[in-house]
């Protein structure tokens, strides 16, 4: 039975659910819905690890605000290997992106950057013809050009019929080409080289290029020339960064050359920056690059929170290395972001729950978050302008209460 907290708490979730947000950092493959993942392996007929993929959450608890599954670094690792054997073919990849699009509109999602690294899958499960990584791009991208006109359709009609006076603002989304830096340079190349020629054929849609994948393999020098010549080919780049410890009396480590030679690169975005140590952190701060911040993941990631003793994702983001002294004391340039919702059971809401509850933010701190979030986003200038006034209205509506 409910009581009056949860009703509460339900609440502030809708109200929370209402506001227009912003994410520049979800990877496709880590979106996917549970049910999706639990569906797709049970076709394939492939078990799924039950330490990471359980339902054996905790009777009686909130597991949304708790910390009750295994997901340091190399579980993610473990977990993003075991989804890509089940997301093996091209409809697969179709009901993952489309899934994807739909949970990020429900939460009120207006604007959404996916990130994925091109696979060659099946063209059908079972069969044994191979699509190309261009296939899985324009395939992702035609579902995302689909969504969004379905979107813009939705809203034009529930705006003239006066149903509802204040519908649900449309989702724009773009796409980001993500390297694998576990996978080696050439691979890396191709992916570039298909970013490259993609953003020629879909110059709204395809935006940036990222790195991503396990931090302990190969060195982002490794791949600075294919980041280069992203640039060069008129892509943005976003790199994860400082996602393991180093410090700075091991200069020589390859953990603090990696973050070292990121910061050098100077991105137009950094996913994480979450361990630098001082010299590199006052490096960061210097230069302002932007930081996609994804508090769940951050918590998860670095078991901040402890498991199995209930541990709070609140209580872990009070741990939160930087987010703290970014929000408060530097104004650092942040985009709040949700990195992997279905591996981490989270969405674009329950990080600004998280985030107003753990440091008592107001309405008013959000909708600055949301505005700024927008500000780093790799759309063109017009699409920015327009997105954040969009934004700006809603949130005038929500404070006025006529939402
Ligand atoms: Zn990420």
């Amino acid at each position: 039975m409910a009581t009056p907290t949860d009703d509460h708490q339900e609440n502030h979730m809708q109200i929370l659910r209402q506001m227009p947000k912003v994410e520049l950092h979800a990877h496709l493959n880590g979106s996917i819905r549970e049910t999706t993942l639990f569906d797709l392996a049970r076709e394939r007929n492939i078990q799924l690890s039950s330490h990471h993929f359980s339902n054996d959450l905790l009777p009686g608890v909130d597991h949304s605000m708790y910390n009750v599954r295994p997901r340091s670094l190399q579980d993610c690792f473990a977990m993003f290997a075991e989804i890509s054997t089940v997301v093996d073919d091209l409809p697969s990849i179709r009901r993952v992106a489309q899934e994807m699009l739909e949970d990020f509109a429900a939460e009120g999602c207006v604007y959404l950057e996916i990130r994925s690294t091109p696979k060659a899958l099946l063209l059908l499960n079972g069969s044994s013809k191979l699509a190309t990584k261009r296939d899985y791009c324009e395939t992702v991208l035609q579902v995302m050009k689909e969504f969004q006109k379905l979107e813009q359709d939705r809203y034009n009609i529930d705006l003239s019929n006066g149903l509802k006076e204040f519908p649900r603002l449309p989702l724009v989304c773009r796409l980001i080409i993500s390297v694998d830096r576990s996978n080696d340079v050439m691979n890396g190349w191709e992916n570039i080289q298909l970013a490259i020629e993609l953003k020629k054929e879909y110059p709204d849609m395809v935006v940036g290029v990222d790195l991503g994948g396990n931090p302990l393999k190969r060195e982002f020098s490794d791949f600075r020339a294919c980041f280069e010549a992203a640039r060069q080919g008129g892509l943005f780049v976003t790199l994860h960064c400082a996602e393991v410890p180093c410090s700075d009396e091991e200069k020589e480590s390859s953990a603090y050359q990696d973050a070292n030679a990121i910061l050098d690169f100077v991105p137009d975005r950094l996913g994480h920056a979450l361990l630098l140590p001082p010299i590199l952190q006052k490096k960061l701060e210097d230069l302002r690059i932007p930081v996609e911040a994804c508090p769940t993941s951050n918590v998860m990631t670095l078991e901040l929170a402890e498991r199995n003793s209930g541990g709070s994702l609140l209580e872990g983001l009070s741990r939160h290395p930087q987010l703290k002294r970014w929000l408060f004391e530097t104004n650092h340039p942040l985009a709040i972001s949700t990195d992997d919702p279905g591996v981490f059971h989270t969405t674009a809401t329950k990080e600004l729950v998280l985030l107003q509850k753990a440091y008592s933010l107001t309405n008013a701190d959000l909708q600055k978050i949301v505005e700024q979030s927008m500000d780093y986003a790799f759309a063109n200038q017009e699409t920015k302008y327009f997105i954040k006034q969009r934004i700006k209205d809603r949130f005038q509506m929500i404070n006025e209460k006529r939402v």
